[in-house]
């Protein structure tokens, strides 16, 4: 079994990117700039968005960290994505998930400009995504495809079983990986609460990746010999003997699913820090297309 080192892969696509944007700041007279908005104190928020700016720091992307009271009205949200799609040094907007209950989500997606929409989650993007055309893949996704890429699985031909159907993890997912290209070229099912028999499909799976939120819910018994195990899930359980008060668990039961597997991810170090690094790629991604592109 092969651990498949998030947090490696990540530093070294990171430092390619560095070392990438050292040249376009030189050829473009400024380096790429991602702007981040991010309402309230929620614990989780502030800590994926905190990774998101050092992230940026350490590899010379210039950031912009806004952030409001979680109050803060849909019109007075709307008026900041607004002011960040017509500045015109900003790359990347991202507006960190999930969003106070008054406020729709859908709304917000619809108005980042799809040119910065660096998280991938504009319909416009989605639809690209489908395509098969050049457009910003969500992050997770993306830093998924790339961690199978870095240690070179070949894909071709597997049966993947995706636990989990929303737009920013597990539909592009599976979109991507029954892509004709490498990694992909599998046959997909795409699973999820009303599914039934998972067990029975999972067990078929030469690739599972499981993305549903719901800790260790993946084990032993529901994975055959030699498969590929891609654990997206984040959530904090709480945990008296932690310093913090909880610690972090993933959607698949590391310590029984290990023993069966050919090569997983595990939680934390494995698809959180791939995540980040695949948003960083689409950041210098975003000021290329936006140097370079006459139509924007
Ligand atoms: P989500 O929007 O809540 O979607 C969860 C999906 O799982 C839904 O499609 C749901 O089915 C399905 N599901 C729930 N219970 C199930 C069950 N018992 N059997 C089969 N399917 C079930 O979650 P998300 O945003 O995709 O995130 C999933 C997990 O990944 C979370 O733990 C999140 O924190 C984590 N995450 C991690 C990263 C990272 O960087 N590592 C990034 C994003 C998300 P229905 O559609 O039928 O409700």
């Amino acid at each position: 079994m092969t651990i498949l080192d998030g947090k490696a892969t990540a530093a070294s696509v990171k430092q390619s990117l560095k070392v990438e944007i050292e040249t376009l700041a030189e050829r473009f007279g400024r380096a790429p700039k991602l702007a981040a908005v991010l309402l309230g104190n929620d614990g989780a928020s502030e800590t994926y968005v905190g990774a998101k700016v050092r992230s940026c720091k350490e590899i010379g992307i210039e950031s912009l960290l806004i952030r409001e009271s979680e109050n803060i009205s849909e019109d007075e949200l709307l008026l900041i994505v607004n002011q960040l799609n017509t500045d015109d040094t900003v790359d990347g907007i991202l507006v960190q998930l999930p969003l106070p209950k008054h406020i729709n989500e859908e709304r917000i997606t619809l108005a980042i400009a799809p040119i910065k929409d660096v998280d991938g989650f504009h319909p416009e993007n989605l639809g690209r995504l489908v395509l098969g055309v050049e457009s910003y893949t969500p992050a997770t996704p993306l830093g998924i495809m790339m961690l199978l890429s870095q240690y070179k699985i070949n894909t071709e031909g597997m049966h993947a079983v995706v636990i989990g159907r929303s737009a920013i993890v597990g539909t592009p997912m599976s979109l991507l990986l029954s892509r004709n290209s490498a990694p992909g070229n599998c046959t997909v099912t795409l699973a999820h609460s009303r599914t039934k028999n998972l067990k029975e499909l999972t067990l078929q799976a030469d690739l599972i990746i499981a993305a549903l939120g719901k800790p260790e819910f993946l084990t032993a018994d529901m994975v055959k010999n030699g498969a590929v195990v891609i654990d997206v899930g984040i959530t904090r359980v709480e945990d008296s003997s932690s310093s913090k008060g909880y610690v972090i668990k993933g959607d698949v039961n590391f310590t029984e699913v290990s023993t069966k597997c050919s090569y997983i991810t595990p939680v934390p170090g494995g698809v959180g820090a791939m995540t980040i690094a695949a948003l960083m790629k689409n950041t210098v991604h975003a000021f290329i297309r936006r140097n370079t592109t006459a139509d924007i």
